[in-house]
C-alpha cells in the first residue's frame, strides 16, 4: 500500500527566492547524496523531520501561488508520496519545479520516478559541487549551487528567455517567536537555505 506521508524538513508557505514567481516551498527531510559543502546538512537524515499526509500539504498551499518548489533533502527518495502532490497541484493549475541531487538521465531510468518526473515543469539536476560554483547572475544562473547542474524545462510552462531566469538571486529572512527561518540564494559561494 502506498504510504501516503512526506517527512517534511521545512515548508515556506509564500516566498519569491526559490523559482519563477510566487511559490510554495517544500524541503523535505532526507538526502542520501551527501554532497561535501550541501547548505542543507541537517536534512540528511531520513528519520527527522516531521510527517506530513499529502492531503494536509496540498489543503496547506495557497491559492495565490503561481507553482510550488520541492527541494531538500532528496525529493526522489519520496518520489511516490511526492508524485501524488504534485499531481493535485498540476490540477490546481499551478506550476511544480523540484531540485534533485540525481541526474535526469539516472531519474529517466528509474521506474519509481516516473510519475514524479511527468508532472515537473522545472528541474533542477545533478549533486551539488563545492570545487564547481556557479557565478552569481547575471554571469551565471539563477538558483544554480554548481556548474555541473543544469536547468531542464521539461514542460513548455517556463523557457530560458523569461526575464525572471537572469534576475538576481534572492534571500529572505523571517522571524518569529518559535524560529529564525533563512531561504533563497545570496550567492553561489555562500549558499544559505535552511531554517
Ligand atoms: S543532493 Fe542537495 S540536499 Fe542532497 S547533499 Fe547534495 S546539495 Fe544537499
Amino acid at each position: 500500500m502506498m504510504k501516503s506521508v512526506v517527512r517534511v524538513a521545512t515548508i515556506v508557505d509564500d516566498t519569491l527566492a526559490e523559482g519563477p514567481g510566487r511559490r510554495w516551498a517544500l524541503w523535505v527531510q532526507g538526502c542520501p547524496i551527501r554532497c561535501a559543502g550541501c547548505c542543507n546538512p541537517e536534512m540528511f537524515d531520513e528519520r527527522g523531520g516531521t510527517e506530513w499526509s499529502v492531503a494536509d500539504l496540498l489543503a496547506r498551499i495557497p491559492s495565490e501561488v503561481e507553482g510550488v518548489t520541492f527541494l531538500g533533502g532528496e525529493p526522489f527518495t519520496q518520489a511516490t508520496e511526492l508524485a501524488a502532490l504534485a499531481r493535485a497541484v498540476k490540477a490546481r493549475g499551478l506550476t511544480v519545479m523540484v531540485f534533485s541531487g540525481y541526474p535526469l538521465a539516472e531519474l529517466q531510468a528509474r521506474a519509481d520516478a516516473a510519475a514524479l518526473l511527468a508532472c515537473i515543469d522545472l528541474l533542477v539536476d545533478a549533486p551539488y559541487d563545492r570545487e564547481r560554483p556557479e557565478p552569481r547572475p547575471p554571469v551565471g544562473r539563477r538558483w544554480i549551487g554548481s556548474t555541473n547542474q543544469t536547468m531542464h524545462f521539461l514542460t513548455p510552462a517556463y523557457s530560458p528567455d523569461d526575464p525572471r531566469m537572469r534576475e538576481a538571486n534572492t534571500i529572505e529572512i523571517r522571524i518569529s517567536r518559535a524560529a529564525l527561518l533563512i531561504n533563497g540564494w545570496p550567492s553561489a559561494q555562500q549558499l544559505v537555505k535552511r531554517r
